[in-house]
């Protein structure tokens, strides 16, 4: 039987545009109100045709040859990292590598993970990393000097007034925000539906 492999590495999406999905299993080390929230536990990215792709892009991305991620890449204008899930650093050198080919595409996304914000972040301009962070979060990640965005807000958080925090994830569930959330002046106007998505903003990539 031939092996399973995907039509396309890249999905699309509304908001972002185009992301590069990743499991969660494996993958993801969430805070307790991440893990609570978590917009990829439900709806189409867990159904089993989207799991099963997830996992695949996994290993694609830690594989020696990327050369067809490479070229759904080079038609976009910026690609989401971890739409879905997270990663691993075995993803990091394929990722540094893709961002040097194509410096015409922004990549760009959310990572957990210190190891992987601080491996990847100022390696290349167009590959930009934020540090997802959330009431719940460990003390140790306010060490990290770098960009930071806040999700899930959930109604009773107080955000840090801190310059490194960019963007801020008000929580919500299949497309809406929650009832009964404050708004907060950092908060993504697309989860609000005021803006149609990430390529008309580029607030999460545009930090310098
Ligand atoms: S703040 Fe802008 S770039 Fe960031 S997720 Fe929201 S719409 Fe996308």
């Amino acid at each position: 039987m031939k092996p399973y492999s995907p039509v396309h590495i890249i999905s699309e999406n509304s908001k972002c545009g185009c992301s590069i999905n990743l499991p969660i299993r494996g993958h993801c080390r969430p805070t307790k109100n991440c893990a609570a929230c978590c917009y990829a536990k439900s709806g189409y990215t867990r159904l089993p045709a989207s799991m099963r792709k997830q996992i695949y892009v996994s290993r694609y991305l830690a594989s020696k040859d990327i050369s067809r991620l490479k070229e759904e890449c080079r038609a976009k204008s910026a690609v989401r990292i971890s739409g879905t899930g997270d990663l691993l650093m075995s993803h990091v050198k394929n990722l540094v590598q893709l961002a040097k080919d194509l410096p015409m595409v922004q990549f760009w996304g959310m990572t957990r993970k210190l190891e992987i914000a601080n491996a990847v972040n100022k390696k290349v301009p167009n590959l930009r990393i934020l540090l997802s962070v959330d009431g719940t979060s460990p003390s140790r990640v306010w060490n990290y000097q770098g960009p930071m965005c806040w999700g899930p807000r959930i109604a009773t958080d107080q955000v840090k007034d801190d310059p490194r925090i960019k963007t801020v994830f008000p929580y919500h569930f299949v497309g809406r925000v929650v009832k009964g959330m404050p708004r907060h002046a950092k908060d993504c106007k697309a989860v609000w539906h005021e803006i149609s998505g990430c390529l008309s903003c580029g607030r999460c990539w545009s930090w310098s």
